[in-house]
């Protein structure tokens, strides 16, 4: 079973924070686009069988209901789809009653609302086209005709005070998954000469926190990412597991047969050789094992020794006993029947796992 990603590259305004793959576009996306990702798609080298699908951007709410039918077509002939989860990535201005219902018509089943913030100032800081009362509007729409369905929060845009505020009334719509990231001020965006702006690490810390504790009703699964019971995103859990995934799209990343690669990210070579990888990369199989960990160590499930005996047929302890030790020494792992999970510690200093893994 793989995991299958599409990326559609397209955002009406590009938010100044954000270093994704995307370009500025009025409208829905080319045809010419949707085109060549089913080029791209229908000359996949294998038939596999895929749980999840999820199209993110960029924003694929952009697309027209017949190109969003198209793709999935295309993922249809190409793929044996088993009870697929499959998520579309909606931008809060997009939403409509109309077209919503237009994406259950082609089979989305669950819809990731990028919603950030329920506050008008943290959301014009944040350089976001919506305001809060447009991402009200569309949690309802989407509340309505989805039972599986996720809001994007992030904290530490200004007025950081404001961050509960976002929380209750994210807990008010009962979304049964939220996502809460951190504010980032990356290097490569206009925000990056904007660090100075940025929350220093004890108020990080305090929001980190506030988020645990305003949705005490969520299971934390993932560092960043909560959920009711039976909506944990199963595609994300495919990078979170280090399992096998298929992506296809300007810059979209591919790890299939213990490769990873990553397609042409300028649109424009993509158009004209879709699918063609930009890089790729051979990884041995300690770096499999490594990144395993890694991700796994985002979970709270962690990791089981039986779980890591079934998928490379070696011990766990015999492999990683001397690292896992110094983590547990650390407090930030601890083991509990024969799993290795994050303590609190290890949630919020989940850095300090990987750093030490890759040593
Ligand atoms: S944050 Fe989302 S909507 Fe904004 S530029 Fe990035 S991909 Fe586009």
């Amino acid at each position: 079973m793989i995991g299958v990603y599409i990326h559609v590259p397209f955002c009406r305004t590009l938010c100044p924070y954000c270093d994704f793959n995307r370009v500025r576009i009025d409208g829905a996306p080319p045809d010419a686009f949707v085109d060549a990702l089913v080029r791209e798609i229908d000359a996949f080298d294998a038939r596999r069988e895929a749980e999840t699908v999820f199209l993110g951007g960029g924003t694929p709410s952009l697309l027209a209901p017949g190109q969003l039918d198209r793709i999935l077509e295309a993922v249809r002939r190409r793929f044996d789809l088993k009870a697929p989860e499959i998520t579309l990535e909606a931008n809060p201005d997009d939403v409509t009653e109309t077209l919503a219902d237009a994406w259950r018509a082609t089979g989305v089943n669950r819809v990731s609302l990028g919603v950030q913030s329920f506050d008008d100032a943290a959301l014009r800081y944040l350089g976001r086209r919506h305001d809060a009362e447009t991402a009200r509007r569309a949690c309802r729409t989407v509340a309505a005709r989805f039972a599986n369905w996720s809001m994007d929060l992030i904290y530490g845009a200004h007025p950081p005070a404001s961050w509960p505020a976002t929380l209750t009334e994210c807990v008010s719509f009962a979304a049964p998954h939220v996502s809460c990231y951190g504010l980032t001020y990356e290097p490569d965006t206009p925000f990056g000469a904007r660090a100075r702006e940025a929350i220093d690490e004890d108020t990080a810390l305090a929001c980190y926190r506030r988020s645990r504790e305003l949705l005490a009703g969520y299971e934390r699964y993932e560092v960043s990412n909560f959920a009711l019971p039976g909506f944990r995103c199963r595609h994300n859990l495919y990078y979170w597991r280090n399992l096998e995934y298929a992506g296809f799209g300007p810059g979209a990343f591919s790890f299939i047969d213990g490769g990873r690669s990553m397609n042409e990210t300028a649109l424009e070579a993509y158009l004209a050789r879709p699918g063609r990888k930009a890089e790729r990369l051979r990884l041995s199989e300690r770096e499999i094992r490594v990144e395993t960990l890694i991700q796994h160590f985002r979970l709270s499930e962690g990791l089981g020794r039986d779980t890591y005996a079934d998928r490379f047929g070696r011990e766990l302890g015999a492999d990683f006993g001397a690292v896992l030790r110094t983590l547990m020494q650390r407090g930030l792992l601890e083991e509990r029947d024969g799993r290795f999970v994050p303590t609190e510690s290890g949630f919020e200093l989940n850095n300090e796992i990987g750093l030490a893994l890759v040593d």
